[in-house]
């Protein structure tokens, strides 16, 4: 069997942290069991659905390097909905049903009125052939619902949730198509996760009772269900269901400087008992992927833990991942040395900066240390390691030691206080920005 998940956003939005992550769950899966990831389009709303939306969908899947083994879009396939749909109307399946809005909320008031959970009473079904006939006839369109079988269990062994169990009874029929002929999600969804072969359906736990309502239709198909992962869902930092993650999604990691990597290995393992860590590459992420890991409590998004994740791959990163992002003219040596002390990649500009000047002094100047300092790296050899020649020729001269010895050097050949090893760095800077440097008063 080959393992294919699908990912199906509906484009009427950028894509949030909450469906990166689910989609990053299908892919890895897709991907640990050698299988295909699909991206399916759920675009049968044609009011709200935007090309703009599918196009940032798939820009963004490309940028966290997620880029689909297919793409499928349910407005293509609207005649074989139809078919299928003809055919369960035809099998008694699916029936027409005819209340309005108003309606269906006067009963749902009447029923707690008595107590009663809102379940839908099936009055369309008790309508006979004139009844129909005369309420079409008056204009009525009717709408569709997908009758459920009460008299089976509906049963699932969920990878992540473990057993799951429903009662029909207790459920709705759902409304799978509007009077106007457009779908609601739910139907047009199991026929395509049928017809493509989805094996493995990942998704959130706000779909678990879909799943249900899903799993007798596809019975009523006649096929065989995928199986399911309903993950808990993604809370902010605080613990709670946060507006805000709706908002948080590529853009903004771009504007912020988070890397593709850091948002991978965060979401791959938040919520599950693996830990979080700086783990670059997707290869030993995917191959640890397991749902057994993931946990039933909501997976807590924390955007200063993604910061932390983001700086500590950043310090991982060969010069071949970030060469085409780097300032002009930076080579490995400069990003092997200035890489420990990132927090964004675009520091590394200011960093480089700071090598290549020109650079500002400010604070105490301790001028008669640089005097001698000038001279002796006048008088070192600079071809290998000169900062360890320097600084031991000012110790043995002056018995300097620590922050004494080091620190006016810093700040005098790079005008701050902190930053990479000097180790690294004097050779960047090399000699004759150096004698500058220490001579500027
Ligand atoms: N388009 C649906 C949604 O975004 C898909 C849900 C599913 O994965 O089945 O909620």
């Amino acid at each position: 069997m080959t393992v294919i998940t699908r990912f199906a956003p509906s484009p009427t939005g950028r894509l949030h942290v909450g469906n990166i992550r689910t989609a990053l769950h299908n892919w890895m899966f897709a991907r640990a069991n050698g299988g295909k990831f699909v991206l399916r389009i759920d675009d049968t709303d044609p009011e709200r659905s935007e090309e703009r939306f599918v196009d940032a969908i798939r820009a963004d899947l490309d940028w966290l390097g997620m880029t689909p083994d297919a793409e499928e879009r349910q407005s293509a396939r609207f005649a074989l909905y139809e078919a299928r749909f003809a055919a369960l109307v035809a099998s008694g399946h699916v029936y027409p049903a005819y209340e309005t809005t108003q309606e269906l909320d006067l009963k749902r008031k009447i029923q707690a009125g008595r107590g009663l959970p809102p379940i839908y009473d099936r009055a369309a079904l008790a309508l006979d052939d004139d009844a129909r006939a005369k309420l079409e006839a008056d204009g009525v369109q009717p709408h569709w619902r997908f009758k459920l079988d009460h008299d089976s269990a509906i049963a699932w062994d969920d990878l992540i949730r473990g057993a799951a169990h429903f009662e029909a009874k207790t459920m709705s029929d759902p409304v799978i198509r509007r009077a106007d002929g457009s779908w609601l999600y739910m139907l047009p969804s199991a026929i395509d996760d049928a017809e493509m072969g989805v094996t493995h359906v990942v998704r959130g736990e706000d779909h678990v009772s879909n799943t249900a309502l899903q799993l007798q239709m596809f019975a009523a198909l006649g096929v065989t269900p995928p199986r399911f992962a309903h993950e808990a869902l993604l809370t902010g930092a605080e613990g709670k269901l946060s507006k805000r993650l709706g908002s948080l999604g590529v853009d903004h990691f771009r504007e912020v400087g988070i890397e593709p990597q850091a948002v991978r290995a965060l979401l791959a393992r938040i919520g599950t008992s693996d830990p979080v860590e700086p783990i670059a590459d997707a290869a030993p992420l995917i191959a640890g992927f397991d749902f057994a890991r993931f946990g039933r409590a909501p997976a807590r998004f924390d955007e200063v833990e993604l910061a932390a994740l983001n700086a500590r791959i950043l310090h991982t990163l060969p010069f071949e991942a970030v060469a085409e992002r780097l300032p002009e003219g930076m080579d490995v040596a400069g990003w092997e040395a200035v890489r420990p002390n990132l927090v964004t990649l675009a520091d590394a500009a200011d960093w480089w900066g700071v090598i290549e000047g020109p650079i500002a002094v400010e604070g105490d100047i301790d001028a008669a240390y640089l005097d001698q300092a000038l001279a002796v790296a006048g008088e070192i050899d600079w071809s290998s390691d000169p900062w360890h020649a320097l600084t031991a020729r000012l110790k043995a001269e002056t018995g300097r030691k620590g922050k004494a010895l080091f620190l006016p050097l810093r700040r005098a050949l790079t005008g701050r206080d902190h930053g990479p090893d000097m180790a690294a760095l004097l050779p960047l800077i090399g000699r004759e920005r150096a004698l500058e440097r220490l001579a500027a008063r």
